[in-house]
């Protein structure tokens, strides 16, 4: 393919071509998409978005995968995967971090150092550009507790520092998200110190939860809807009669009905049709309109 030859003469990272997005998925579904790109540095990634814009070619970044569902059909364009910007320096209790490190073994190893602030991240499979475009949370935290500052690639390819307030953090949403030209190239995050048995404590504790209430043996995606105000999506679809209800491999989980499960070969499409069969239901007996966390992407 024409530009697969283009990418691979800027020699700018690993370039993979025709690629099967289920490796790149936590939900193991999806298509396959032209290529993917996993540039070295921020000035391969300028260059290579440089080339992708003359040559009017669609592109997706990509982070652990853990929020996306892909179609079926080809991804007529470039995924870009930020695996590589992984730096990481720890300066007392500020942290440096690439947008390709992942939260979950940040979180884990600032932990292992007795600094508090990440405790609510350790069940989170994100990468950290991923986490701040979501402003992931859990337990009445999330990134905007702790982010201070992120570098981002601005539509303009020019490397800016935004400021947490500029970055509306609010539930799983932020500036990013409303903003989908800009791409989190690090952040800077100041966690508290604390005593390493007492987050340790609290993590463990946190885990066995997860484990005896989310469906973690299958693959998905985490929660599928986010929670109404004053009310719990997973309730919502329960009380429906929606657990268990499957199209295809596509499961609602028996254990957590906010979650969609992968019993095999669910494709994308399953997934997608399961999603807003729940979400149309909803609206029709609870006159609810459930807001979907997850992405589709075409
Ligand atoms: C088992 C399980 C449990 C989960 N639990 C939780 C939970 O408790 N709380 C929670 O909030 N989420 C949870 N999730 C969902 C998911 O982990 C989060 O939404 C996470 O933030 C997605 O990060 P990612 O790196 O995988 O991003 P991806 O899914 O790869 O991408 C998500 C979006 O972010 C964009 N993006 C990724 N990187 C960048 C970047 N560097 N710059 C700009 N945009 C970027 C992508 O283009 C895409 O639009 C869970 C998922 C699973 C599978």
């Amino acid at each position: 393919m024409e530009i697969i030859t283009k990418i691979k003469k800027l020699n700018c990272g690993e370039v993979l071509e025709n690629v099967d997005v289920k490796k790149y998925t936590t939900y193991k579904a999806g298509g396959h998409a032209w290529g993917l790109v996993m540039p070295y540095t921020i000035r391969d990634l300028q260059a290579l978005l440089k080339l992708l814009n003359e040559e009017r070619v669609k592109y997706k970044i990509i982070g652990k995968g853990s929020n996306l569902i892909f179609s079926d059909k080809t991804y007529e364009g470039i995924l870009i995967s930020l695996s590589g910007l992984d730096n990481l320096i720890i300066r007392d209790n500020t942290i440096v971090v690439g947008a390709g490190y992942s939260l979950m073994k940040l979180a884990l190893k600032t932990a292992r150092l007795g600094l508090s602030g990440l405790e609510f991240a350790t069940g989170i499979p994100a990468s950290i550009g991923g986490a701040v475009y979501m402003n992931a949370g859990a337990y009445k935290s999330d990134m905007g507790y702790v982010v201070k500052s992120i570098r981002v690639l601005t539509p303009e390819l020019e490397v800016k520092t935004m400021y947490n307030h500029e970055l509306d953090f609010h539930y799983r949403s932020s500036f990013l998200q409303k903003h989908p030209g800009y791409i989190c190239l690090e952040a800077t995050i100041i966690l508290k110190r604390g005593n390493v048995e007492e987050i340790t404590e609290l993590i463990n504790k946190r885990k066995s939860r997860r484990l005896e209430t989310q469906p973690l043996e299958y693959p998905s995606a985490g929660s599928v809807f986010r929670n109404p105000e004053g009310n719990f999506a997973g309730a919502l679809i329960e009380e429906i009669g929606y657990k268990g209800k499957h199209i295809g491999d596509a499961y609602v989980s028996e254990k957590h009905a906010n979650f969609i499960i992968n019993k095999g070969n669910a494709s994308g499409d399953d997934i997608k049709k399961l999603i807003l069969e729940i979400r149309d239901q909803v609206k029709k007996e609870k006159n609810i309109e459930l807001k979907i966390e997850q992405e589709f992407v075409e």
